[in-house]
């Protein structure tokens, strides 16, 4: 029986929200699930407001245009992230500026910042990989004093922390992902959490396409109309009413993921000592909730025979991400500053081990399965 990279934890009350928003005919957008969720949101990351998008990518892209993201104005952020972190500035004429990760997290390097600040630079991306923090505490300070944004890529992240504060509600603007992917899922989604509340009513309005229809709603004024820039951001209803089932049981999903993490983490211990792979290093102050548990192979090479050797055991491995800037869009779009030595070394060595709810005594099944290739290939 072959051991998948991921499967959803979706169960019988899942099934049971989703066919009840079906039935009752209750599919307006922002109804009453899509309410719940945001209000569930906002309490969990003690924030202003919390708005669904129908992806992580949607409330990216929000956030560049409320960043007011100008064509040629810079964003800095890491290589070593997803497309859509990147994609949201360049949409908006924007130049994403890459500097190196930390070889610790894989996250930016906090210390290179500032070299790469320039007349043009209007945000910072921190992307928390793994749902392990960025050096926030420095970051936001270096926001503060040149007055940049701060908008956290915090796909990953529902229930970690930095020092006790959730990942998303620390910058102007976090954004979570409900991709079936992650650890809580609404087949797909996202949700633009909203920190600095003098952005939040225009955020409201580019959520509705533009229009002030939500002062409508609460009767502020007699029409709705265009008004500003925007898009279809918002939510389907039936998404929602999957996403307002899985919050019910979310603190249990990440209990599972993270004591799975540790289960790796403890089992693949002597291969660590022995030198034939390195482990996550999570620093002082973060918790993290269990969505990726990786292994840094000692060099490049080995990766391809490592997970091949795995597939041969009928366990399924993945890696990511491509450095951004080395890809086909990102030379023509993005620029570099300074060198990009971990990025490229580390993400070259890097493979994701299986790790979903249910998975149960399997990860030993890996555990063994890894720690026996790592011996056969010295
Ligand atoms: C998953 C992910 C995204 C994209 O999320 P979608 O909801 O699929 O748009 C963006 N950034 C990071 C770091 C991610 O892991």
């Amino acid at each position: 029986m072959t051991i998948p990279y991921h499967i959803s934890d979706i169960n019988s009350r899942d099934h049971q929200y989703v066919n009840e928003v079906i039935e009752q005919n209750q599919l307006a957008t922002l109804g009453h699930y899509t309410q719940q969720c945001q209000q569930w949101l906002t309490e969990h990351a003690k924030t202003h407001k919390v708005l669904l998008t129908h992806s992580c990518t949607a409330a990216l892209e929000m956030s560049a245009i409320l960043a007011d993201i100008q064509p040629g104005d810079e964003v800095i952020m890491p290589s070593f992230t997803f497309v859509s972190t990147a994609s949201a500035v360049v949409m908006r004429g924007g130049i994403p500026v890459f500097v190196d990760v930390r070889p610790d997290t894989l996250n930016i390097n906090e210390a290179l910042i500032e070299a790469a600040i320039t007349e043009r630079t209007k945000a910072i991306m921190p992307v928390h990989y793994a749902a392990v923090s960025c050096a926030m505490e420095k970051i936001q300070d270096i926001a503060k004093r040149h007055q940049l944004m701060v908008i956290e890529d915090a796909a990953q992240c529902l229930f970690a922390d930095y020092q006790g504060q959730r990942l998303g509600s620390i910058g102007d603007l976090g954004c979570y992902s409900f991709h079936y992917t992650k650890n809580v899922t609404a087949g797909q989604g996202g949700a633009l959490l909203i920190n600095n509340d003098a952005l939040s009513a225009r955020a409201q309005i580019l959520l509705e396409k533009g229009t002030n229809r939500a002062a409508f709603v609460e009767g502020l004024v007699d029409k709705y109309t265009w008004v500003d820039l925007g898009s279809s951001y918002t939510m389907s209803e039936v998404n929602a009413a999957l996403l307002w089932s899985q919050l019910q049981h979310s603190a249990r999903i990440t209990q599972e993921r993270v004591s799975l993490w540790q289960r790796y983490y403890d089992g693949l211990q002597p291969c660590a000592v022995a030198g034939q792979l390195q482990l996550p290093i999570v620093p002082e102050g973060c918790a993290h909730n269990g969505h990726i548990f990786y292994v840094l192979l000692p060099s490049a090479q080995l990766r391809q025979p490592f997970m091949s050797a795995l597939r041969e055991q009928d366990i399924h491995t993945v890696f990511h991400y491509v450095p951004l800037h080395t890809s086909p869009a990102g030379q023509k779009f993005t620029r570099v500053q300074g060198d990009m030595t971990h990025t490229e070394e580390l993400s070259q060595r890097l493979v994701r081990l299986p790790l979903w709810t249910g998975m149960g005594d399997k990860v030993d099944r890996v555990i063994d399965a890894v720690t026996k290739t790592c011996a056969q290939m010295g």
